[in-house]
């Protein structure tokens, strides 16, 4: 079994689609395992989005992902890490296959509604970072 991070990002709870994305997720043989709602802080962000803190998109990701409530998830399951990142689509939601999460819930590049580990070894530090030890 494998654990992968996901965040459902500021548009996505805004617009009142976490229930729909979790479904997405549940319906697709992953489990929920650790979830909770918070608004994310410019220190968690910054050890999250670490390889991106040169980009010159960094600022207004940051922006971005501070504007409100976040939903953060550990999910599990066969291959949790593949499986997200399959069902939330590539990361321009305007390119994103139909059905995907981004598809049906993104705007754009930016406000594309979840975030997923990339790979296993992304998995384990962003799931530290989100939840610190012994944290449900
Ligand atoms: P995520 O890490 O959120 O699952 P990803 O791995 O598909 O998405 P990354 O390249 O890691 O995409 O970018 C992280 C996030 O930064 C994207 O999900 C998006 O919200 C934002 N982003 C990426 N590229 C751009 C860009 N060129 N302009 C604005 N925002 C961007
Ligand atoms: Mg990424």
């Amino acid at each position: 079994m494998e654990k992968t991070l996901v965040i459902i990002k500021p548009d996505a709870v805004k617009l009142n689609h976490i229930g729909e994305i979790i479904s997405i997720y549940e319906s697709n043989g992953l489990s929920i395992s650790k979830m909770k709602m918070m608004k994310a802080t410019e220190e968690l962000l910054k050890k999250h989005y670490i390889e991106h803190i040169e980009k010159s998109f960094y600022p207004s990701l940051i922006e971005f992902m501070l504007s409100g409530k976040i939903v953060v998830l550990e999910v599990t399951g066969e291959k949790a890490v593949s499986k997200v990142r399959e069902l939330n689509g590539v990361t321009d939601s305007r390119n994103a296959a139909i059905g995907t999460v981004r598809n049906l819930f993104g705007t754009d590049l930016q406000q594309n509604a979840v975030h997923g580990s990339a790979t296993a070894g992304d998995s384990s530090k962003e799931l530290e970072i989100w939840f610190k030890e012994g944290e449900n």
